[in-house]
């Protein structure tokens, strides 16, 4: 069993996409069950819809899961934990203000030294923690031996108990943290192998620490798929646009192409051009690169334009707003120079547009709009070409340029002859 655990917390980053794909691929893959789990614990965080959005963005990404699961649905759960943990004596009530441990946290600042738990309250007797009504955190004791993560990209790791600390597993509200729902959720979901950011991967130590504690005994596999850097070599943030997946999707970015190159990058593939049904027949983690993967808008434009190329013509006519196999054959001619659908929308919007003819061009424009809408229909554009020189004696670049602006709307652009082909049935209203 394998989950995606997405906060619904805001919009959703590429890097979250990408985990949520590598789990859809290892799903097909390994031919077990992926389930969704919103982690929705942390309530100050929570936006109201994110989690709706969430599973639209997986569903236009054809991400197939199972179940949805609500962490929150199973505080019951953490709760009654934490609580076994106490009476075994692997945790302990820890009454610590948040001001005495911002105070300590500064002090270690000061010297220099990470910041660690303590002990304040790691051995307080029953009765000094029965009657006391100040608010307190629930901390799971530190493990006693290191604990070793083995990870399938990354290797093996061996953290120091100290370095796991007495952490915080029920904050005062009696919400469970992060790790320690996690944990737990893991463990019920009985999930075998998690994939998911390296920005958690000191936490897995910690998860590892918890369900050790809790007795939990059985192995369970972990991928942390590097970090994305940006072209200036810094890790991607809120601030690059090209980090939003809603921005690509606006901008044109089609979600098979923005899934291929989320695999592709800091992999070693048989293609650059895939999709995710090929991917499944090859993927294999041991190609991917232990170093952060880089994000090139250049090259997800390059993989955006194969994949137009490769799209049916009437798939790509609905993109950009028609229905017939002609207008996407038509905005095929303009992946030399766009590489999104929103660009070739843009193209094949110009030249179904009123027409703007800059005054070089207006006379002749004129005349050869007149007498083409004498005649508009022409099998081949060289007939066209020739009725036009018959009717107006209009000759070289006046002819060429304002057929062209008159035509596409723009001075450059294909190949006319081409791109009347598949605009020859519309001349009428095109030259309007
Ligand atoms: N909610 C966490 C996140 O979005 C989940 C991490 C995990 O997969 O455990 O980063």
């Amino acid at each position: 069993m394998l989950r995606f655990a997405p906060s619904p917390t805001g919009d959703m980053h590429i890097g979250n996409l990408r985990v949520a794909l590598f789990n859809a691929l290892l799903s097909r893959q390994r031919n077990e069950p992926l389930i969704i789990r919103i982690e929705d614990t942390d309530k100050e965080r929570n936006i109201e819809g994110k989690d709706k959005e969430i599973l639209q963005i997986l569903a236009l990404f054809g991400i197939e899961y199972g179940d949805v699961i609500y962490q929150s649905n199973n505080l019951r759960f953490h709760r009654a934990m934490a609580i076994q943990l106490l009476q075994e004596k692997k945790a302990f009530n820890c009454f610590c203000t948040p001001e005495e441990l911002d105070r300590k946290r500064e002090l270690a600042k000061e010297q220099k030294k990470p910041f660690r738990y303590d002990d304040a309250c790691t051995h307080l007797p029953p009765e000094a923690t029965i009657d006391n009504e100040n608010p307190f955190t629930v901390r799971l004791k530190r493990p006693d031996a290191p604990i070793t993560v083995e990870d399938i990209i990354k290797g093996e790791a061996t953290f120091d108990p100290m370095d796991i600390d007495s952490f915080i597993i029920l904050r005062a509200e009696k919400y469970p943290t992060y790790n320690f729902a996690c944990a737990i959720d893991d463990m019920l979901g009985d999930i075998s192998l998690v994939i998911r950011g390296e920005d958690h991967f000191s936490n897995t130590s910690k998860q590892i620490a918890i369900r050790n504690a809790l007795g939990y005994d059985k192995k369970v596999e972990y991928a942390h798929l590097p970090i994305i850097l940006n072209d200036e070599g810094k890790k991607m943030s809120k601030r690059d646009n090209a980090s939003s997946v809603k921005w690509m999707l606006e901008e044109g970015f089609l979600p098979e192409a923005i899934a291929n190159y989320l695999i592709l990058i800091g992999n070693k593939t048989p293609e650059e051009v895939f999709t995710m049904a090929e991917a499944v027949a090859w993927f294999d983690f041991k190609n991917i690169s232990r170093a952060p993967a880089r994000f090139s808008i250049d090259k997800l434009r390059h993989i955006n334009r194969e994949h137009l190329r490769r799209m049916e013509d009437k798939e790509l006519s609905r993109y950009v707003g028609f229905a017939d196999d002609s207008i996407g054959r038509l905005a095929k001619l303009y992946l030399e120079e766009a590489s999104t659908t929103k660009e070739l929308k843009a193209k094949v919007a110009a030249v179904f547009a009123p027409k703007e003819i800059p005054d070089e061009f207006a006379e002749s424009a004129a005349a050869i709009r007149a007498a083409i809408k004498a005649a508009p229909y022409f099998e081949a554009f060289d007939d066209l070409k020739q009725h036009v020189v018959d009717a107006t004696g209009i000759k070289g670049k006046q002819l060429f340029k304002s057929l062209r602006l008159l035509l596409t709307g723009a001075e450059h652009g294909p190949e006319l002859a081409d791109v009347y082909v598949q605009i020859k049935s519309y001349l009428g209203e095109i030259v309007k």
